[in-house]
């Protein structure tokens, strides 16, 4: 008898409450370039070793069209 049992036994490991990873804020520079903006401010690393103006733009939960 080989019955593999097809139940869906889904064991959900919650170890502790999710939270999903908070990007910390990038940059315009760093989110034009997808560079690794350390949030620094005023002036992010990457901006700073380039001699750039870091500028940072606020985010809008919507965004119109
Ligand atoms: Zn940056
Ligand atoms: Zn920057």
């Amino acid at each position: 008898m080989s019955s593999s049992t097809s139940t869906d036994q889904r064991q959900y490991q919650f170890d502790g409450p999710k939270t999903p990873k908070r990007t910390p804020m990038a940059c315009v520079f760093c989110r034009g370039r997808k560079l690794k903006c350390d949030g620094n401010k005023p002036l992010c690393s990457n901006c700073d070793r380039r001699g750039l103006a870091c500028s940072y733009s606020p985010v809008s939960p919507d965004e119109k069209k």
